[in-house]
């Protein structure tokens, strides 16, 4: 039945627009692409180069399972996260065995990977989206058979409890922990990621006491910041946890579908990050993670940073004019791996002033959205979107 607004005077009780919008995830369209998913099967698997905590050269399986999602996304939800896209509210602890059965036999049985990332949509060690006999299956089989393993969590499941019922099981694995932003006010009103820089640090002190390693996501350019804040902030982000975080992995932002940050894009008041403004951050980031100016191994190392510009050189990811845009991505691919700064040498397109005149009006202007604007797809395709 349509819903229709009250009218004051009308003598009903008001109605709150809380009550009227839909929860992206709720709309048809939504829940027929969630029906469509076969709960069997995972989402994703593959293979990439990777390296060992001790920086040998590996190859690591990604594993993306289809689950039920993220708990804080049933109730609120990340500004930029679409992953409620990829998710189904009725999977089962017998599914999620299937599909990690079909993992392994798509894999040869882990036989040729030395490292295994688990990735949930949510966090692998929260009992309410993932069953606890899951949980300890994904432990002990890498442990079993030497695999370095890579989970994802939020802070408030890493309690010194939870930590060492998985330690007795598996003893060395990596925890990755999407911060966000070392900045409480980034993270409640940016990025409602309804946990604070507190809860961050009780849980990297647990994961150091049980031994454990711990990654950080960072995301470079939230919602409602200009290109110039979000570059000298993460910055400082890098810099407050370089210390804790075995790695610093930057997520340039990229615009998945539904989302609180796809409605600030479509209305223009959000621009990916700058392609330029990534190698700028590296630039400035480096010496932070390498104080003697070493590269990815060397001694002086800090912390490992890595960035992964996803969709890069897209209108929805982390783009520069359309004609550098794939050189630039390149050297930051190159650079994540290497930690060489000499990757960037030589790169240089006319766009480049363009985007430091940007940077030089947005520091010089209260302008909290940023000035500079989207690349945009031509005219013809613009029309045609939905
Ligand atoms: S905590 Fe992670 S999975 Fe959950 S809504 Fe936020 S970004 Fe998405
Ligand atoms: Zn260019």
């Amino acid at each position: 039945m349509a819903t229709r607004l009250t009218l004051v005077g009308q003598g009903e009780k008001a109605q709150r627009v809380h009550d009227l919008v839909k929860a992206p995830a709720n709309t048809p369209e939504s829940r027929r692409r969630q029906a469509s998913w076969d709960a069997s099967r995972p989402a994703t698997v593959y293979t990439t180069p990777e390296m060992l905590p001790d920086g040998t050269p590996c190859s690591a399986a990604t594993v993306i399972l289809r689950t039920k999602g993220c708990h804080w996304w049933w109730s609120s939800g990340c500004t930029f996260c679409g992953y409620f896209n990829d998710t189904r509210d009725d999977v089962t602890e017998a599914d999620l065995q299937a599909q990690w059965d079909w993992s392994a036999a798509k894999l040869n049985g882990f036989a040729d990977v030395q490292m295994v990332k688990v990735y949930t949509s949510g966090s692998l060690l929260e009992d309410r989206e993932i069953p606890v006999g899951f949980q300890e299956r994904v432990l002990r089989e890498c442990a079993e058979r030497g695999l370095h393993l890579i989970v994802e969590s939020r802070t408030e499941q890493l309690t010194q409890a939870k930590l060492a019922w998985a330690t007795s099981i598996n003893a060395d694995f990596t925890v990755a922990i999407g911060l966000e932003a070392y900045d409480d006010e980034v993270l409640r009103f940016h990025v409602n990621k309804g946990f604070s820089v507190r809860s961050y640090d009780r849980a990297v002190a647990n994961l150091k006491e049980a031994g454990l390693r711990v990654k950080a996501y960072l995301m470079f350019k939230p919602p409602f910041m200009s290109e110039a804040d979000a570059l000298d902030h993460i910055v400082d982000w890098i810099a407050a946890i370089a210390e804790d975080a075995d790695e610093i992995s930057i997520n340039p932002m990229n615009i998945q579908g539904g989302t609180v940050i796809d409605r600030l894009h479509r209305a223009r008041q959000y621009r990916p990050p700058w392609l330029w403004s990534l190698v700028e951050m590296i630039r400035r980031a480096h010496p932070l993670v390498h104080p003697e100016g070493g590269v990815n191994g060397d001694a002086d190392q800090i912390s490992r940073l890595i960035v992964h510009p996803t969709a890069g050189g897209r209108v929805r990811g982390s783009h520069n004019c359309g004609s550098c845009d794939a050189d630039v991505v390149a050297a930051i691919e190159r650079y994540a791996v290497s930690g060489d700064l000499l990757e960037f040498d030589g790169l240089s397109c006319a766009c480049e002033a363009r985007w430091a005149a940007d940077l030089d009006l947005e520091r010089a202007l209260p302008a909290p959205l940023g000035l500079s604007p989207s690349r945009r797809a031509p005219a013809a395709e613009r029309l045609r979107a939905p």
